[in-house]
């Protein structure tokens, strides 16, 4: 690691530590099941809509076995306010099952299980290692993608596997699942997508991009 990039990863985590001590997820959840779901349910939809879903999906299906009982429709019914409901009653019902089935509906908490459960890719396992176990892990969406490149915590990534390489390299494992939400939060608060906000934004001095336009 050059000095460089060692030292700004330093001050992102001095900064970041102070001005969001408790980072965490934004999705609602009381278990690794109700995490899986509302995960699941976030795809190209906002935390905060999956929020106003659960409550009633989870108190009618609380577990793996409940909502394993239940049909496609029947879940359908519960998540028709979100975003693609039919896929993700399909993947939700596949999900369950697959649970109760190789894994006494509890959900795994390693990578290599996880993949095998239907519509859990590697991000969204990532999301419940960090999440749901506190195990060190980098899942990258949108935000820590582009986040991680305009500061310059990777050089010219091109793909989500090449940034969650580089970040999982030069966190401190044990920040690792604090760090991940950090730039999210990041991302979607402050240095947005369109119209970043350079003028709230603590870091300037250690961003790349602020400092090749400035
Ligand atoms: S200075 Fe601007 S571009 Fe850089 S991280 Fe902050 S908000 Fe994003």
């Amino acid at each position: 690691m050059s000095e460089d990039i060692a030292q700004k990863y330093q001050v992102l985590i001095e900064r970041f530590s102070k001005s969001m001590p408790d980072a965490k997820s934004e999705l609602n959840f009381e278990s690794p099941f109700q995490l899986l779901v509302a995960v699941i349910l976030s795809a190209q939809c906002t935390d905060k809509r999956v929020n106003m879903t659960t409550p009633a999906l989870f108190a009618a299906m609380p577990d793996a076995a409940a909502m394993a009982r239940r049909s496609v429709e029947e879940i359908y019914q519960y998540i028709k306010s979100i975003s693609y409901p039919n896929n993700k009653a399909k993947h939700l019902q596949a999900m369950a099952q697959a649970l109760v089935e190789k894994f006494s509906g509890q959900v795994p908490d390693n990578m290599d299980d996880l993949l095998q459960l239907p519509g859990v890719g590697r991000k969204t396992a990532s999301v419940i290692l960090i999440c749901a176990f506190n195990k060190p892990a980098m899942p990258v969406d949108t935000h820590v993608f582009r986040v991680s490149n305009r500061i310059g915590l990777t050089i010219n990534s091109k793909t989500p596997a090449e940034t969650e390489k580089i970040l999982l390299k030069h966190f401190p494992e044990e920040l690792l699942p604090i760090a991940h939400h950090w730039l999210i939060l990041h991302g979607r608060y402050v240095c947005k997508a369109v119209k970043p906000l350079c003028e709230n934004c603590i870091i300037t001095d250690i961003c790349e991009a602020f400092n090749n336009n400035h």
